[in-house]
């Protein structure tokens, strides 16, 4: 296949650095055409990359020089512009979330299940985390025996802008519903969140830190600590207990300092530098899927999968309930 043109939705935070990392750090692909909201913000990014502005997403979809679709627009138009992109036969890289609610992510993968193939990849970058991809092919190996049980932290400086009770799930804990469930291949049964002694560093009406359990259908348990006002830097934590060993997540390595009788290790203060290797290898193993002509990543189920979790995640937190979690019978072009 020739250099994949791409056409990227959406010129906010991150569709520039998606935009910065195909021109930089993708082999074989170009973004051509970009298409935001405001004009000023698009023409700024696509001189990144010598791409041009189409005013309508419309326009950029049906372009002949736009090959797939990458779609970093907020998430509530996700569900649109995906299911025009499927209509109209393109790859599509969609940021997480796949659509904000179950039924959007469900219309999704009906549409593709007609289509007859995986066109959609959705952003769970996680998946591509050296650390986490130690953890998984550990589990794998099956050297350690079963997994039992999962602790898993997820705490942020602050949050960003308005920021509620319900994005604690969907925002933040999100990442972690699809990491755990692709660590261990099993799919959840229920999920419960409790709400621990409250921050005093939290904005009124924000209850943080929430405690949120997981059981599988092979009956693993994961906790998942969401702390997102912990004040003192961005820190992912993952520790697997096996039958036969605990395997513990791998932190990127950083300057270690020896002073004033104390050694310290700085950490990252968001996101974007923690994960920062996972996108690039994350756009890339899309890009290789779209050669080959089988996308690999995150799937629309998953993206279905984790909305439903999400779902019953935030019923706990009205009913104070472990609450069910019952998903529709995979499709077929799932399964493999
Ligand atoms: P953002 O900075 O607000 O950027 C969104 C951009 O889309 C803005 O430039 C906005 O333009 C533009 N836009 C608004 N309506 C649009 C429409 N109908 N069609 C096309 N573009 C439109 O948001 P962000 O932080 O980049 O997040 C974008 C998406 O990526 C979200 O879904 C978010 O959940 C996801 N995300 C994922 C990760 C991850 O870790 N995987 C990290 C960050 C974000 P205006 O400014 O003119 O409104």
């Amino acid at each position: 296949m020739n250099e994949i043109q791409i056409g990227v939705v959406g010129t906010g935070q991150i569709g520039v650095d998606h935009i910065k990392r195909i021109t930089e750090h993708c082999r074989g692909a170009r973004v051509t055409a970009v298409s935001s909201r405001r004009r000023a913000p698009a023409e700024a990014a696509a001189s990144i990359c010598g791409a041009r502005v189409e005013d309508e997403f419309e326009a950029l979809l049906h372009a002949p020089d736009v090959d797939a679709i990458v779609i970093t627009s907020p998430s509530q138009f996700h569900e649109e512009q995906v299911l025009a992109a499927i209509e109209c036969g393109k790859y599509i890289f969609c940021e997480k979330p796949l659509a904000i609610t179950a039924e959007g992510c469900r219309k999704i993968v009906d549409a593709e299940v007609r289509a007859g193939k995986r066109l959609v990849q959705v952003g769970f970058m996680r998946r591509y985390d050296k650390g986490y991809r130690q953890l998984k092919e550990a589990i794998d190996g099956g050297t350690y025996g079963r997994p039992l049980i999962v602790h898993c932290a997820h705490r942020n400086i602050a949050p960003h802008g308005e920021f509620t009770t319900e994005m604690s799930i969907t925002q933040t804990a999100i990442h972690e519903i699809d990491i755990t469930r692709w660590l261990l291949d099993d799919d959840y049964v229920s999920a419960q969140v409790m709400f621990p002694t409250q921050t005093s560093n939290a904005a009124e009406g924000l209850r943080d830190p929430q405690m949120i359990l997981l059981q599988t259908a092979r009956g693993a348990v994961i906790n998942l600590e969401v702390y997102v006002n912990c004040k003192f830097g961005y820190d992912i934590q993952c520790e697997v207990v096996c039958e036969n060993g605990v395997l513990r997540m791998a932190e990127p390595s950083n300057l270690t300092i020896r002073s004033n009788a104390m050694r310290s290790v700085a950490l990252e203060t968001d996101w974007v530098l923690r994960f920062i290797d996972s996108y690039d290898v994350e756009l890339n193993a899309w890009l290789d899927g779209i050669r080959r002509g089988r996308i690999e990543g995150a799937s629309a189920w998953d993206g279905y999968v984790a909305a439903v979790t999400a779902d019953a995640l935030i019923r706990s937190q009205k009913s104070g309930k472990t609450e069910q979690i019952e998903l529709d019978q995979r499709p077929l072009l799932y399964l493999s």
